[in-house]
């Protein structure tokens, strides 16, 4: 676990550059896909502005830096979508969830806040919320103290939240800066975009990923390796498929390849039967993403590059397949699974979009 900022150097010069020639915007919207780091960065930025050994993002060490990690610190805000508070429970119960999490967030920003079990309701970031920001604009801050405001999945704001910041951003007071991240920022008012510097995070190199999963995680080389190529850029990805449900998924997606090319409609039906109809929609599409690596490996295996091979562990499976179905078009393959995953995205009913799937992938090895 870790809340340091991984990869992501252009950024860093960026703010750096922006920091040393006293540049800095009043408000910045953080932008790129989830577990890029936006939120590292912007606790980063913080604990730089008022560390007190003035440290490139901070030194981690001193009082201040301290406080902010404790959230603690007047200067500092972290504000994140919450649930609502339930009726039966009591408001200081309710702060303590709301605190904890906040604290769980901060001491690892690439991975998602989960409220379950105690909160139920959809978190979003309430003109309560906001309203607190504009109390806290007001304080008089010491000396020449800068405040800082970082609000995580700005895409969560409620309407009536986003027009009540709208006039912090329209008229930003002094040494105060404001940080905005999301991962959708095609969810947000133009308003709010345009009163904001953008910087968009790309998605982190794989090598990366797997030296950050090695050392912070200390997940084991190999393992690190597949997981940062699967990743697709995104730390937050690559941890939630070191979970180990992630094996259950594939062995699930093994499965339905070789159902679909049997002979015998039976294991298909079964396969079905036992997929289709009691997993989610989310853990299909996870299958079906799977299922298009393990192709892109067969691929490679076909072509003579078995080095390439992502799905080490499953090796000998996949190289069993190819040597049965050696006419298998793979590139067919994953176009086939490309549709079906976009039907299952517009709602299309599991067994039937299955079916059919299978039925198309099989064509593929003909
Ligand atoms: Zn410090």
């Amino acid at each position: 676990m870790t809340n340091r900022i991984i990869g992501q150097e252009r950024i860093q010069s960026l703010l750096t550059s922006a920091l040393d020639k006293h540049r800095l915007a009043h408000a910045y919207l953080f932008h790129g896909q989830p577990g890029t780091g936006k939120d590292a960065v912007a606790l980063g930025l913080a604990m730089q502005l008022i560390c007190k050994q003035k440290m490139p993002w901070g030194c981690r060490q001193c009082t201040t830096c301290r406080q902010i990690l404790n959230l603690e610190h007047p200067a500092y805000q972290f504000i994140q979508p919450v649930p609502s508070q339930p009726k039966a429970m009591k408001e200081e119960k309710y702060l303590e969830i709301l605190r904890e999490r906040a604290l769980e967030r901060i001491a690892n920003p690439y991975w998602p806040v989960d409220y379950h079990p105690e909160l139920t309701t959809l978190p979003v970031i309430s003109i309560n919320q906001v309203r607190a920001i504009k109390q806290s604009v007001m304080l008089k801050l010491g000396g020449s103290a800068y405040r800082i405001f970082h609000i995580s999945q700005i895409d969560k704001m409620t309407a009536p939240a986003s027009n009540s910041l709208l006039k912090i951003l329209e008229e930003p007071p002094p040494r105060t800066l404001l940080i905005l991240t999301t991962s959708f920022p095609g969810r947000i008012l133009a308003t709010i975009h345009s009163r904001c510097q953008n910087l968009h995070f790309q998605g982190m190199a794989s090598e990366t990923l797997q030296s950050a999963l090695e050392d912070d995680w200390k997940i084991e080389t190999q393992h690190a390796q597949f997981l940062s190529k699967m990743a697709g850029g995104s730390l937050q990805r690559g941890l939630q498929m070191a979970d180990k449900e992630f094996d259950t998924h594939r062995q699930t997606a093994i499965a339905f390849l070789e159902a679909s090319f049997d002979d015998n409609y039976i294991p298909l039906l079964d396969w079905v039967d036992t997929n289709a109809i009691n997993n989610s929609k989310a853990d299909t599409l996870e299958m079906l993403a799977l299922l298009q690596a393990l192709i892109r490996d067969l691929m490679q295996i076909q072509l003579g590059f078995e080095d390439r091979v992502i799905n080490t562990h499953t090796l000998p499976v996949l190289r069993q397949f190819m040597a049965k179905h050696n006419s298998f078009k793979a590139d067919i393959g994953i176009a086939v699974i490309s549709q079906a995953i976009d039907y299952i995205e517009k709602n299309a009913y599991l067994p039937m979009a299955l079916f059919s799937l299978s039925r198309r992938l099989r064509e593929a090895g003909k």
